[in-house]
């Protein structure tokens, strides 16, 4: 079977982590000073369950809750990592806001989504537990993860994840 070419986006409020998880994926690295405001796609060959494919990640700079989220965030783009950090409110609800509009382009069974709870390493920082990030991918029927760049725990899972949802949509399969 050929490559597959796919693309997908991180979305979120900043610092949250987003550039993080995705050089961490990309480059094996975690880099503590991304330039915040760069919106970079970057491109990975991998193989998730036997079918290889030509990755595409968009990075985006971040959004808040008055957002208007561009059309170019909606064409051409196969799936959606939406991120917020355990130890930010602010993300949890700034994510909500994200999903809303994401939904309202592309439609809810369709569009393929995982959550993802990132920083899991600041224990003590934590204000958004682990049942809060798993009622809300619950009510929105997608997956959920927590995950940390900085520790390169559960990063690789969030790319295995949106690939094996974004497949189960694509052969008709809405996981209802
Ligand atoms: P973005 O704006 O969402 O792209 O966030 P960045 O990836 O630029 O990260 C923002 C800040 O959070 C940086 O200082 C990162 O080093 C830090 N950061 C990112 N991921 C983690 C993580 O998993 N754990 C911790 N402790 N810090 C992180
Ligand atoms: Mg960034």
């Amino acid at each position: 079977m050929p490559p597959k070419e796919r693309k997908i986006a991180f979305m979120g409020f900043r610092s949250v982590g987003k550039s993080s998880l995705i050089i961490q994926y990309v480059e094996n690295q975690f880099v503590d000073s991304y330039d915040p405001t760069i919106e970079n796609t970057f491109s990975k060959h991998t193989r998730v369950g036997g079918q290889e494919y030509d990755l595409h990640v968009v990075d985006t700079a971040g959004q808040d809750e008055y957002s208007i989220i561009p059309q170019s965030y909606f064409i051409n783009i196969n799936g959606y990592v939406l991120v917020y950090s355990v130890n930010s409110e602010k993300s949890f609800e700034v994510v909500k806001h994200v999903y809303d509009k994401i939904v309202d382009m592309k439609g809810k069974m369709t569009v393929p989504i995982v959550l993802v709870g990132n920083k899991k390493d600041l224990r003590f920082e934590r204000v958004i537990s682990v049942e809060d990030g798993r009622k809300l991918a619950e009510s929105w029927k997608v997956p959920f993860l927590e995950a940390s760049a900085k520790e390169n725990s559960s990063v690789k899972e969030i790319f295995d994840t949106i690939l094996n949802t974004m497949r189960q949509k694509e052969n008709g399969d809405t996981g209802e």
